[in-house]
């Protein structure tokens, strides 16, 4: 195949005379912005011709299609990984090199696509990554967000918000389909089954093309946008707001009915145009309806796109004028749902009024659904109560993750221990209807990125030790495990992880003038700021720490240097969270300013974490801070990133904390804390009381008088010590004492240097199950069924 790409000179012609079209400027004229923009254009234009033999294929083949429906897509960005997938990175370098230029500073020239907030929808990047390099013919389907999430900045120790206008420079990536727009009604009234005066809204597809990894497959990923609908025949002001609302930003305000009228519109917005939109495929392509669940199944990504079970007993009943039974059946047999989490507050729910205002036919498809679910519910001999429970609509809300359960064929969690306590806890009352339904599908991560691009040091490594094709599949790194005791092999991942830091000390110290020690331990936490997530248990130990190296000499001779690296965005609108923000910061300005431990301690908050800035931290931890409260996180998959690049676990036995013991072996990760089961019991007993821990703890004591002082102003941190003292739902003073044991055991084994790189190549060496594409491949052996696109 001749293209662009095939030689370095080929490559230059191109390259020379793209920069000439698009900017009018010799090569070396140009800004490191044209550089990316003319690579991004030219590698762009090369794949339309894979893009269309992957669609020509799969049309010609009629593969069975997965479209997976998720609201977020955190891809970061997509110029490395679409180089490397395509093959092209090499030639690439090479002209570059000759061209003075250099290939990771115009790479870093895109901008983060953050569509996401952070784990599920990484996740959804990850599968995309995986199933086209497996071949499979799936496709993402969500929102164009005019704004990314918030870009977060740290201005006097708290969080600030500012907007992500990522789309003000071109998206190189995307492609407009303006005529394959669906237009979407809202609000209107009922005559019998029928919606009379709707507003319409158009829904505008761009497909932001998908590379698999060296097999010529190219899918996509569709994003909808909002536009004025020609059906719309008054187009006010009020109308055009609301329009350009919809696909603005990602998880607008919910505080008030508007906001949550506007969350609704946005998760109707992109199941019903996504459905529409397949079903029109399908009808072109010949097939008939009955037979939709040969050729698709639709995967909801946690309860966001529930919206589209009854959209689709709508199409069927109302424009393809087929029976409820039969539609029910179809239905049932297309649809398929991942949960993401037991955390009561992310079980969504709707107030029927709202719903009904907005939907008002959807709803009355709801309520048919319910009205039966009911019946086969009673016919099972269920108390009334419990009918009650498991209802799809309750007394005021219409249950989200109840209609996903009863509408789809599978419900799968995300790791083991997560679906186990759907099962036996959380969901128990459907399981024991729906046996057959639930599965588990343990999350992972796609190596590709999460490993050969980010850590070629490590790739080196890989490829002297590993003879298995490990780029290929992931599993083959386990060879590496002959090397655990190989001093040469330990020396190597040490120096590979000292390259990793400098590189992230550099960009620590442009961020927040903060400059980490090389020397140190790399302590790191980053993930989305929640309770759950229990960043608080760290600083509190990061201040019990301070502290005692202050008054403690012989302490202070034991102890190795540690570097505690945060990063985390919090919920415009969750003031514990911009607490625990404040916090961090607060005690970071003070300890890194103290002369007498600067050297042995050093806290930062990085700014804005994101798909980009995650790159250089991953390869760069000795510790990964996975220490959640036991049960409360369902997967994770930062826990996994870190494992494949060599950091060793202090976590909890939570969510895949659990298989990555499993694997690596618990002797190889740092465990501490109550289990799962144990969390579940104190809450069914009622049986715990933080403030008598806290009234036999000096230490816990001190920090918190030290966190006091941190502020003698404003007396917002009561609020958080009252919470703490009175409830402390996350159980943050109950594994206090095993987290400040399990530290000091991390800071000895670190100085203990054969066991620390053992560990540590114990870990990269077990991480092979991890990768997204042996999750995909279980998805797809067990509820896709898809068969491979052979180009
Ligand atoms: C992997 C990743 C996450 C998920 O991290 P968890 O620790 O699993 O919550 C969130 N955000 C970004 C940018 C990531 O890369």
């Amino acid at each position: 195949m001749q293209n662009t790409f095939t030689s370095k000179e080929s490559f230059k012609n191109a390259f020379t005379l793209k920069t000439s079209n698009l900017f009018n400027k010799e090569v070396n004229q140009t800004t490191v912005y044209e550089r990316y923009v003319v690579l991004a254009t030219l590698l762009n234009e090369t794949l339309n011709e894979n893009y269309n033999k992957t669609n020509q294929y799969v049309k010609e083949n009629h593969l069975k299609k997965t479209i997976y429906f998720s609201m977020e897509f955190l891809m970061g960005r997509l110029i490395t990984s679409n180089l490397m997938n395509a093959g092209y990175a090499s030639v690439v370098k090479e002209a570059f090199d000759d061209f003075g230029f250099n290939l990771n500073e115009v790479e870093l020239a895109e901008t983060d696509a953050g569509l996401g907030n952070g784990g599920l929808g990484r996740l959804a990047a990850c599968f995309l990554d995986s199933a086209a390099s497996l071949g499979l013919p799936f496709y993402g389907n969500s929102i164009r967000y005019q704004k990314g999430f918030f870009v977060q900045k740290i201005e006097n120790n708290k969080q600030v918000e500012y907007p992500d206008p990522w789309l003000d420079k071109e998206f190189i990536w995307e492609e407009k389909r303006e005529d394959e727009s669906i237009d979407i009604p809202y609000f209107g009234e009922l005559n019998g089954i029928q919606l009379v005066n709707p507003t319409w809204v158009k829904a505008v597809p761009y497909n932001v093309k998908v590379v698999g990894a060296n097999n010529n497959v190219v899918t996509h990923l569709r994003l909808w946008s909002t536009e004025p609908s020609k059906k719309q025949l008054v187009q006010d002001e009020k109308y055009l707001k609301m329009v350009s609302k919809i696909s603005e930003s990602l998880y607008p305000d919910d505080s008030t009915d508007e906001g949550k009228i506007l969350r609704l519109q946005q998760q109707y917005l992109f199941s019903s145009a996504g459905i529409q939109d397949a079903i029109r495929e399908h009808k072109a392509l010949g097939r008939d309806l009955k037979d939709l669940p040969k050729y698709y199944t639709f995967q909801i990504n946690d309860t966001h796109p529930t919206l589209i079970i009854p959209e689709l007993m709508r199409i069927l009943i109302d424009e393809e004028y087929m029976g409820y039974d039969e539609a029910w059946s179809i239905v049932t047999q297309v649809a398929a749902y991942t949960n993401h989490t037991i955390l009561a507050e992310a079980l969504e729910k709707w107030n029927i009024e709202l719903f009904k205002r907005l939907l008002p036919r959807i709803y009355q498809i709801v309520e048919e659904m319910d009205r039966r679910f009911r019946l086969f519910l009673k016919g099972k001999n269920l108390s009334q109560d419990k009918i009650n429970h498991m209802a799809l609509i309750g007394s005021h809300d219409v249950r989200m993750a109840h209609i996903c359960i009863y509408g789809s064929f599978s419900v799968n969690g995300v790791a083991a221990l997560h679906t186990n306590i759907l099962k036996e806890i959380e969901l128990n009352d459907f399981y024991q209807i729906y046996p057959e339904k639930f599965n588990n599908k343990t999350n992972g991560v796609t190596h590709r990125r999460w490993l050969m691009h980010i850590n070629p040091e490590l790739v080196n490594i890989l490829d002297k030790t590993v003879k298995g094709n490990w780029r290929k599949d992931l599993s083959a790194i386990k060879e590496l495990e002959n090397f655990k005791d190989d001093e040469s092999i330990q020396k190597e991942i040490k120096n590979m992880k000292l390259a990793k830091k400098r590189q992230l000390i550099d960009v620590i110290y442009k961020d927040t003038g903060v400059k980490l020690d090389e020397n140190a331990i790399f302590d790191i936490q980053i993930k989305r700021l929640h309770e759950y997530k229990r960043q608080s248990l760290n600083i509190f130990h990061v201040i019990y720490l301070y502290l005692r190296l202050k008054k403690d000499a012989n302490f202070r001779k034991t102890f190795h240097p540690q570097n505690f690296i945060f990063g985390a965005k919090a919920a415009p609108s969750y003031v514990m969270a911009k607490y625990i923000i404040e916090i961090i910061n607060r005690t970071a300005q003070i300890i890194n300013n103290d002369p007498e431990t600067k050297d042995l301690l050093k806290v930062v908050f990085v700014q804005n974490y994101n798909v980009t800035y995650a790159e250089y931290l991953f390869p760069a931890a000795d510790l990964s801070e996975q220490i959640s409260t036991a049960s409360k996180e369902a997967s994770g998959t930062g826990n996994m990133k870190f494992m494949l690049n060599g950091a060793i676990t202090i976590g909890t036995m939570d969510g895949a904390n659990v298989e990555i013991v499993d694997y690596a072996g618990i002797e190889n990760e740092i465990i501490f804390g109550l289990s799962a089961e144990e969390v579940t019991q104190a809450y069914k007993a009622n049986s715990y009381n933080p403030r008598k821990i806290f009234d036999n703890d000096k230490r816990i004591q001190d920090v918190f008088e030290f966190i006091k002082s941190l502020d003698k102003d404003e007396h917002y941190f009561d609020f958080v010590f009252n919470n703490l003292l009175n409830v402390d739902y996350f159980f943050v003073l109950a594994d206090f004492d095993a987290y400040v044991e399990a530290q000091s055991r991390a800071n000895k084994l670190y100085q203990d240097e054969k066991t620390w790189w053992r560990m540590s190549i114990m870990n990269i060496a077990n991480a092979g199950f991890f990768s997204s594409d042996r999750t995909i491949k279980q998805y797809n052996e067990e509820i896709w069924h898809l068969d491979t696109i052979k180009l």
